[in-house]
Protein backbone atom coordinates (compact mmCIF):
# COMPACT_ATOMS: atom_id res chain seq x y z
CA UNK A 1 0.00 0.00 0.00
CA UNK A 2 1.91 3.14 -1.05
CA UNK A 3 1.86 6.14 1.45
CA UNK A 4 -0.86 8.41 -1.20
CA UNK A 5 -0.95 10.83 1.72
CA UNK A 6 3.00 12.38 0.43
CA UNK A 7 2.07 12.87 -2.99
CA UNK A 8 3.61 16.73 -3.47
CA UNK A 9 1.81 17.62 -5.96
CA UNK A 10 -1.84 17.28 -4.06
CA UNK A 11 -3.48 20.65 -2.89
CA UNK A 12 -6.17 21.14 -0.21
CA UNK A 13 -9.46 22.88 -0.21
CA UNK A 14 -8.52 24.14 2.97
CA UNK A 15 -5.94 27.71 2.86
CA UNK A 16 -2.28 27.23 3.93
CA UNK A 17 0.12 30.09 4.26
CA UNK A 18 2.84 29.74 2.15
CA UNK A 19 5.96 28.45 4.08
CA UNK A 20 3.50 26.79 6.63
CA UNK A 21 4.91 23.51 8.38
CA UNK A 22 1.60 21.89 7.67
CA UNK A 23 0.31 21.25 4.18
CA UNK A 24 -1.95 18.54 3.28
CA UNK A 25 1.18 16.48 2.86
CA UNK A 26 2.08 16.33 6.81
CA UNK A 27 -1.10 15.17 8.45
CA UNK A 28 0.52 15.20 11.96
CA UNK A 29 -1.73 13.60 14.99
CA UNK A 30 -2.61 15.47 18.24
CA UNK A 31 -4.94 16.29 21.08
CA UNK A 32 -7.18 19.08 21.57
CA UNK A 33 -9.45 20.71 23.74
CA UNK A 34 -12.17 22.63 21.95
CA UNK A 35 -13.76 25.76 22.51
CA UNK A 36 -16.53 23.85 23.66
CA UNK A 37 -14.14 22.05 25.96
CA UNK A 38 -14.68 18.93 24.78
CA UNK A 39 -11.24 16.53 24.11
CA UNK A 40 -10.75 15.35 21.00
CA UNK A 41 -8.15 13.44 18.69
CA UNK A 42 -6.78 15.77 16.01
CA UNK A 43 -4.78 16.48 12.85
CA UNK A 44 -3.73 19.93 11.08
CA UNK A 45 -3.56 21.22 8.15
CA UNK A 46 -2.61 25.02 8.08
CA UNK A 47 -4.28 27.02 10.45
CA UNK A 48 -6.77 25.02 11.00
CA UNK A 49 -7.67 22.24 13.33
CA UNK A 50 -9.64 19.13 12.19
CA UNK A 51 -11.49 17.15 14.94
CA UNK A 52 -11.04 13.21 14.13
CA UNK A 53 -13.86 12.20 16.30
CA UNK A 54 -16.33 14.10 14.48
CA UNK A 55 -14.99 12.89 10.92
CA UNK A 56 -15.31 9.05 12.34
CA UNK A 57 -18.60 9.71 13.90
CA UNK A 58 -19.75 11.47 10.14
CA UNK A 59 -18.33 7.93 9.01
CA UNK A 60 -15.40 9.40 6.76
CA UNK A 61 -12.71 6.53 8.34
CA UNK A 62 -15.82 3.69 6.61
CA UNK A 63 -13.63 0.59 5.20
CA UNK A 64 -10.99 1.45 7.74
CA UNK A 65 -11.08 -1.06 11.06
CA UNK A 66 -10.79 1.32 14.03
CA UNK A 67 -13.08 0.75 17.75
CA UNK A 68 -16.25 3.20 17.09
CA UNK A 69 -14.39 5.47 20.06
CA UNK A 70 -10.97 5.22 18.22
CA UNK A 71 -10.30 9.57 17.58
CA UNK A 72 -12.91 10.24 21.04
CA UNK A 73 -10.30 9.76 23.32
CA UNK A 74 -7.43 12.06 25.08
CA UNK A 75 -4.73 10.27 24.29
CA UNK A 76 -3.64 8.70 21.27
CA UNK A 77 -2.29 5.48 22.90
CA UNK A 78 -4.26 3.26 21.46
CA UNK A 79 -4.61 4.52 17.77
CA UNK A 80 -0.53 3.96 17.88
CA UNK A 81 -1.11 0.50 18.81
CA UNK A 82 -3.13 -0.48 16.23
CA UNK A 83 0.26 -0.65 14.17
CA UNK A 84 1.88 1.18 10.88
CA UNK A 85 -0.98 -0.15 8.65
CA UNK A 86 -3.86 1.55 10.20
CA UNK A 87 -1.67 4.74 10.54
CA UNK A 88 -1.26 5.06 7.12
CA UNK A 89 -4.94 3.79 6.23
CA UNK A 90 -5.59 7.04 8.21
CA UNK A 91 -3.01 9.50 6.85
CA UNK A 92 -4.55 8.45 3.56
CA UNK A 93 -7.75 8.75 4.05
CA UNK A 94 -7.60 12.62 5.38
CA UNK A 95 -5.40 13.24 2.36
CA UNK A 96 -8.45 12.01 0.01
CA UNK A 97 -11.09 14.33 2.34
CA UNK A 98 -9.20 17.19 1.87
CA UNK A 99 -7.83 17.28 -1.42
CA UNK A 100 -9.09 19.72 -3.77
CA UNK A 101 -10.60 17.92 -6.04
CA UNK A 102 -13.23 16.43 -3.40
CA UNK A 103 -16.58 17.99 -2.72
CA UNK A 104 -17.83 15.66 0.07
CA UNK A 105 -16.72 17.66 2.99
CA UNK A 106 -15.38 21.19 1.05
CA UNK A 107 -19.19 21.20 -0.31
CA UNK A 108 -21.15 20.56 3.20
CA UNK A 109 -20.50 23.88 5.23
CA UNK A 110 -22.49 22.24 8.02
CA UNK A 111 -20.37 19.20 8.31
CA UNK A 112 -17.05 21.30 7.97
CA UNK A 113 -18.29 23.53 10.89
CA UNK A 114 -18.33 20.68 12.89
CA UNK A 115 -15.03 19.27 11.97
CA UNK A 116 -12.97 22.50 11.39
CA UNK A 117 -11.54 24.94 13.52
CA UNK A 118 -9.01 27.53 13.74
CA UNK A 119 -5.98 26.95 15.70
CA UNK A 120 -6.42 29.97 18.00
CA UNK A 121 -9.96 28.33 19.04
CA UNK A 122 -8.33 25.39 20.09
CA UNK A 123 -5.89 24.25 22.95
CA UNK A 124 -3.46 21.77 22.29
CA UNK A 125 -2.63 18.76 24.88
CA UNK A 126 0.11 16.05 25.51
CA UNK A 127 -0.89 13.90 22.56
CA UNK A 128 -0.12 10.91 24.57
CA UNK A 129 0.25 9.09 27.97
CA UNK A 130 3.47 8.74 28.10
CA UNK A 131 4.38 5.89 30.03
CA UNK A 132 8.16 5.99 29.88
CA UNK A 133 10.21 8.52 29.24
CA UNK A 134 14.01 7.43 28.19
CA UNK A 135 16.73 10.16 27.15
CA UNK A 136 19.67 9.76 25.04
CA UNK A 137 23.26 11.09 24.26
CA UNK A 138 24.05 10.33 20.85
CA UNK A 139 25.22 13.32 19.58
CA UNK A 140 29.03 13.24 19.27
CA UNK A 141 29.42 16.84 19.09
CA UNK A 142 27.91 17.61 22.13
CA UNK A 143 29.32 14.28 23.91
CA UNK A 144 32.72 16.16 23.01
CA UNK A 145 31.80 19.79 24.31
CA UNK A 146 30.75 18.20 27.61
CA UNK A 147 33.15 15.86 28.09
CA UNK A 148 35.70 18.89 27.46
CA UNK A 149 34.46 21.23 29.95
CA UNK A 150 33.77 19.21 32.63
CA UNK A 151 36.34 16.68 32.21
CA UNK A 152 39.32 16.41 30.45
CA UNK A 153 39.34 17.91 26.59
CA UNK A 154 41.88 14.80 25.55
CA UNK A 155 39.46 12.28 26.75
CA UNK A 156 36.45 14.10 26.02
CA UNK A 157 34.40 10.93 24.97
CA UNK A 158 34.28 8.11 27.66
CA UNK A 159 35.49 4.72 26.18
CA UNK A 160 31.75 3.72 26.10
CA UNK A 161 30.94 6.35 23.79
CA UNK A 162 31.70 4.95 20.28
CA UNK A 163 30.36 1.38 21.13
CA UNK A 164 26.87 2.11 22.86
CA UNK A 165 23.88 4.72 22.33
CA UNK A 166 24.33 5.76 25.90
CA UNK A 167 21.14 7.26 27.62
CA UNK A 168 18.89 7.10 30.96
CA UNK A 169 15.65 7.10 32.41
CA UNK A 170 14.04 9.72 32.52
CA UNK A 171 10.74 11.07 34.49
CA UNK A 172 7.36 11.12 32.06
CA UNK A 173 4.79 13.00 35.22
CA UNK A 174 6.72 16.49 33.97
CA UNK A 175 6.65 16.24 30.36
CA UNK A 176 4.68 19.15 29.08
CA UNK A 177 3.41 20.74 25.78
CA UNK A 178 3.98 23.91 24.31
CA UNK A 179 3.06 26.98 26.45
CA UNK A 180 3.30 25.61 29.54
CA UNK A 181 5.36 27.79 31.70
CA UNK A 182 7.85 26.42 34.22
CA UNK A 183 9.31 27.61 37.62
CA UNK A 184 13.08 28.05 38.17
CA UNK A 185 14.11 25.01 39.85
CA UNK A 186 15.41 24.77 43.57
CA UNK A 187 17.92 22.20 44.50
CA UNK A 188 21.82 21.02 45.75
CA UNK A 189 24.62 22.91 44.23
CA UNK A 190 28.60 23.09 44.88
CA UNK A 191 29.23 26.53 44.56
CA UNK A 192 32.94 27.21 42.90
CA UNK A 193 35.87 26.85 45.64
CA UNK A 194 33.73 25.40 48.30
CA UNK A 195 33.59 22.20 49.89
CA UNK A 196 29.94 22.30 51.42
CA UNK A 197 26.95 22.13 49.35
CA UNK A 198 24.25 25.38 49.46
CA UNK A 199 20.07 24.83 48.87
CA UNK A 200 18.38 27.50 46.59
CA UNK A 201 17.54 28.26 42.58
CA UNK A 202 19.57 26.73 40.16
CA UNK A 203 21.69 29.66 38.73
CA UNK A 204 22.81 27.64 35.43
CA UNK A 205 18.86 26.91 33.58
CA UNK A 206 19.61 25.67 30.43
CA UNK A 207 17.84 24.12 27.22
CA UNK A 208 18.66 21.05 25.75
CA UNK A 209 17.95 21.50 21.61
CA UNK A 210 16.22 17.72 21.10
CA UNK A 211 13.93 16.03 19.13
CA UNK A 212 11.85 12.73 20.28
CA UNK A 213 10.44 9.85 19.14
CA UNK A 214 7.05 8.05 20.29
CA UNK A 215 6.71 4.31 19.73
CA UNK A 216 4.25 2.01 19.55
CA UNK A 217 3.95 -1.67 21.19
CA UNK A 218 7.37 -2.47 20.58
CA UNK A 219 7.66 -6.10 22.37
CA UNK A 220 7.06 -8.12 25.13
CA UNK A 221 9.00 -8.32 28.33
CA UNK A 222 12.24 -10.64 27.30
CA UNK A 223 12.02 -10.21 23.75
CA UNK A 224 14.38 -7.74 21.77
CA UNK A 225 13.75 -5.71 18.20
CA UNK A 226 16.35 -6.28 15.52
CA UNK A 227 18.03 -2.72 14.64
CA UNK A 228 16.68 -3.82 10.73
CA UNK A 229 12.74 -3.80 12.46
CA UNK A 230 13.31 -1.42 14.64
CA UNK A 231 11.79 1.73 12.20
CA UNK A 232 8.29 -0.42 12.45
CA UNK A 233 7.95 0.63 16.20
CA UNK A 234 8.43 3.92 15.73
CA UNK A 235 5.17 6.22 15.50
CA UNK A 236 6.68 9.72 14.86
CA UNK A 237 8.59 12.69 16.22
CA UNK A 238 8.31 16.05 18.38
CA UNK A 239 10.10 18.54 19.22
CA UNK A 240 11.85 18.08 22.86
CA UNK A 241 13.52 21.03 24.92
CA UNK A 242 15.01 18.97 27.45
CA UNK A 243 15.11 21.45 30.06
CA UNK A 244 18.40 21.08 32.49
CA UNK A 245 19.89 23.03 35.73
CA UNK A 246 23.62 22.83 35.27
CA UNK A 247 24.53 23.70 38.79
CA UNK A 248 22.56 20.76 39.91
CA UNK A 249 23.70 18.30 37.16
CA UNK A 250 27.47 18.79 37.88
CA UNK A 251 27.19 18.28 41.78
CA UNK A 252 24.48 15.13 41.89
CA UNK A 253 25.69 13.60 38.60
CA UNK A 254 28.18 11.64 39.86
CA UNK A 255 28.28 7.89 39.61
CA UNK A 256 24.64 7.66 38.31
CA UNK A 257 24.05 10.10 35.84
CA UNK A 258 20.95 13.03 35.87
CA UNK A 259 18.73 12.65 38.57
CA UNK A 260 17.07 16.20 39.75
CA UNK A 261 18.76 18.11 37.43
CA UNK A 262 16.98 16.94 34.65
CA UNK A 263 13.19 16.01 36.04
CA UNK A 264 11.60 19.31 36.60
CA UNK A 265 10.47 19.69 33.34
CA UNK A 266 10.68 18.43 29.58
CA UNK A 267 8.37 20.55 27.06
CA UNK A 268 7.32 19.16 23.85
CA UNK A 269 5.91 20.26 20.31
CA UNK A 270 2.42 19.55 20.56
CA UNK A 271 1.95 17.38 16.89
CA UNK A 272 3.31 14.12 16.65
CA UNK A 273 4.91 13.88 12.75
CA UNK A 274 4.60 11.16 11.79
CA UNK A 275 7.84 8.82 10.04
CA UNK A 276 6.09 7.92 7.24
CA UNK A 277 5.63 12.29 6.62
CA UNK A 278 9.27 12.34 7.24
CA UNK A 279 9.60 9.65 3.92
CA UNK A 280 11.00 11.86 1.81
CA UNK A 281 13.44 13.12 3.95
CA UNK A 282 15.72 10.15 4.53
CA UNK A 283 19.18 10.71 4.77
CA UNK A 284 22.32 8.85 5.75
CA UNK A 285 24.06 9.56 8.78
CA UNK A 286 27.74 10.11 10.20
CA UNK A 287 29.87 7.02 9.33
CA UNK A 288 30.54 5.39 12.23
CA UNK A 289 34.00 4.07 13.32
CA UNK A 290 34.83 1.71 15.03
CA UNK A 291 32.28 -0.26 13.30
CA UNK A 292 29.53 -1.23 16.01
CA UNK A 293 28.44 -4.55 17.21
CA UNK A 294 26.27 -6.74 14.98
CA UNK A 295 23.32 -5.96 17.19
CA UNK A 296 23.57 -2.16 15.72
CA UNK A 297 25.00 -2.60 12.73
CA UNK A 298 22.02 -1.12 9.91
CA UNK A 299 22.52 -0.12 6.62
CA UNK A 300 21.05 2.73 4.36
CA UNK A 301 19.92 5.98 5.14
CA UNK A 302 18.54 5.78 8.57
CA UNK A 303 18.66 9.36 9.22
CA UNK A 304 16.59 11.84 8.60
CA UNK A 305 17.26 15.76 7.64
CA UNK A 306 14.80 17.95 10.06
CA UNK A 307 16.49 21.45 10.40
CA UNK A 308 16.69 22.66 13.72
CA UNK A 309 16.44 26.13 15.80
CA UNK A 310 16.25 27.53 19.06
CA UNK A 311 15.55 31.09 20.36
CA UNK A 312 15.14 32.73 23.18
CA UNK A 313 12.72 35.21 23.51
CA UNK A 314 13.29 38.11 26.65
CA UNK A 315 10.15 39.84 28.20
CA UNK A 316 9.35 42.45 26.00
CA UNK A 317 11.70 42.07 23.43
CA UNK A 318 11.69 40.05 19.91
CA UNK A 319 13.09 36.73 20.09
CA UNK A 320 16.45 35.84 18.99
CA UNK A 321 17.83 32.83 17.09
CA UNK A 322 20.71 31.26 19.41
CA UNK A 323 21.58 28.07 17.84
CA UNK A 324 20.83 26.10 13.88
CA UNK A 325 20.98 22.66 14.00
CA UNK A 326 20.25 19.74 11.95
CA UNK A 327 18.63 15.94 13.47
CA UNK A 328 21.08 14.20 10.89
CA UNK A 329 24.16 15.31 13.13
CA UNK A 330 23.11 12.40 15.44
CA UNK A 331 25.80 9.79 15.75
CA UNK A 332 23.64 6.99 16.94
CA UNK A 333 20.17 6.44 14.88
CA UNK A 334 16.65 6.10 16.11
CA UNK A 335 17.07 2.57 15.12
CA UNK A 336 19.67 1.81 16.92
CA UNK A 337 18.59 3.52 19.83
CA UNK A 338 15.57 1.21 20.09
CA UNK A 339 17.33 -2.08 19.38
CA UNK A 340 19.61 -1.06 22.33
CA UNK A 341 17.02 -0.12 24.43
CA UNK A 342 15.13 -3.35 24.01
CA UNK A 343 18.31 -5.16 23.39
CA UNK A 344 18.37 -6.80 26.97
CA UNK A 345 14.59 -7.61 27.01
CA UNK A 346 13.36 -4.05 28.31
CA UNK A 347 9.87 -3.83 27.27
CA UNK A 348 8.98 -0.79 25.61
CA UNK A 349 4.90 0.15 24.81
CA UNK A 350 2.40 2.12 23.17
CA UNK A 351 3.22 6.51 23.75
CA UNK A 352 6.88 5.93 25.48
CA UNK A 353 8.80 8.39 24.34
CA UNK A 354 12.60 8.23 23.79
CA UNK A 355 14.54 11.38 23.54
CA UNK A 356 17.68 11.80 20.88
CA UNK A 357 19.98 13.86 23.27
CA UNK A 358 21.25 17.26 22.71
CA UNK A 359 21.53 17.79 19.16
CA UNK A 360 24.73 19.56 18.41
CA UNK A 361 26.22 20.51 14.90
CA UNK A 362 30.13 20.81 14.29
CA UNK A 363 29.84 24.22 13.63
CA UNK A 364 29.66 26.73 17.03
CA UNK A 365 26.23 28.43 15.69
CA UNK A 366 25.04 24.51 15.89
CA UNK A 367 25.46 23.89 19.58
CA UNK A 368 21.96 22.60 20.84
CA UNK A 369 22.81 24.22 24.55
CA UNK A 370 23.76 26.99 26.14
CA UNK A 371 26.19 25.25 27.96
CA UNK A 372 28.31 24.84 24.78
CA UNK A 373 26.88 27.88 22.71
CA UNK A 374 28.91 30.22 25.84
CA UNK A 375 30.97 27.73 26.27
CA UNK A 376 30.29 27.77 30.28
CA UNK A 377 29.05 31.42 30.24
CA UNK A 378 32.29 32.34 29.27
CA UNK A 379 30.95 33.85 25.52
CA UNK A 380 27.46 35.19 26.53
CA UNK A 381 25.15 35.64 23.68
CA UNK A 382 23.73 39.64 22.88
CA UNK A 383 19.78 39.52 22.90
CA UNK A 384 17.75 41.91 20.80
CA UNK A 385 17.17 44.00 23.17
CA UNK A 386 21.07 44.75 24.27
CA UNK A 387 21.13 42.36 27.10
CA UNK A 388 23.16 39.21 27.64
CA UNK A 389 22.42 35.93 28.68
CA UNK A 390 24.68 33.17 29.28
CA UNK A 391 22.40 30.96 30.46
CA UNK A 392 17.94 31.63 30.59
CA UNK A 393 16.53 34.24 32.87
CA UNK A 394 13.48 34.37 34.75
CA UNK A 395 10.53 35.14 32.26
CA UNK A 396 12.58 34.14 29.40
CA UNK A 397 10.66 31.92 26.53
CA UNK A 398 12.87 29.34 24.58
CA UNK A 399 11.34 28.59 21.39
CA UNK A 400 12.56 25.57 19.20
CA UNK A 401 11.13 25.42 15.92
CA UNK A 402 12.32 22.51 13.38
CA UNK A 403 11.08 21.50 9.60
CA UNK A 404 12.14 19.84 6.54
CA UNK A 405 12.40 21.31 3.18
CA UNK A 406 13.20 19.92 -0.37
CA UNK A 407 11.73 21.10 -3.71
CA UNK A 408 8.41 20.14 -3.47
CA UNK A 409 7.33 20.39 0.15
CA UNK A 410 7.77 21.60 3.64
CA UNK A 411 6.71 19.65 6.03
CA UNK A 412 7.63 20.81 9.50
CA UNK A 413 6.92 20.24 13.57
CA UNK A 414 5.69 23.95 13.94
CA UNK A 415 6.99 25.00 17.83
CA UNK A 416 7.97 24.34 21.50
CA UNK A 417 7.74 27.38 23.59
CA UNK A 418 7.90 27.33 27.53
CA UNK A 419 8.50 30.35 29.28
CA UNK A 420 10.74 30.16 32.40
CA UNK A 421 9.34 31.52 35.99
CA UNK A 422 10.76 32.52 38.70
CA UNK A 423 11.24 29.78 41.56
CA UNK A 424 7.83 28.37 42.90
CA UNK A 425 7.11 30.21 46.02
CA UNK A 426 4.90 28.68 48.62
CA UNK A 427 2.30 30.79 49.62
MN1 LIG B 1 18.71 15.69 27.28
Amino acid sequence: MPISANDPSRKSWLDVPQNSDFPIQNIPFGVFLTKDDVITIGTRIGDHAIDLGALQQLNYFEGIELTDDMFMQDTLNDFISDGKKTWRLVRNRIAEIFDAENPKLRDNPKQRDIIIFTMDEIEMQLPVLIGDYTDFYSSKEHATNVGTMFRDPNNALLPNWLHIPVGYHGRSSTIIPSGIPIHRPMGQTLPNGETSPVFGPSRLVDFELETAFITTDANVMGENIPVHEAEEYIFGMVLLNDWSARDIQKWEYVPLGPFLAKSFASSISPWIVTMEALEPFRTKGPTQSPTPLPYLQSKGKNSFDIHLEAYIEPENAEATLVSQSNFKYMYWTMSQQLAHHTSNGCRVNSGDMMGSGTISGPTPNSYGSMLELTWGGKNPIKMSDGTERKFINDNDTVIMKGFCKNNEVRIGFGEVSSKLLPPFTRK
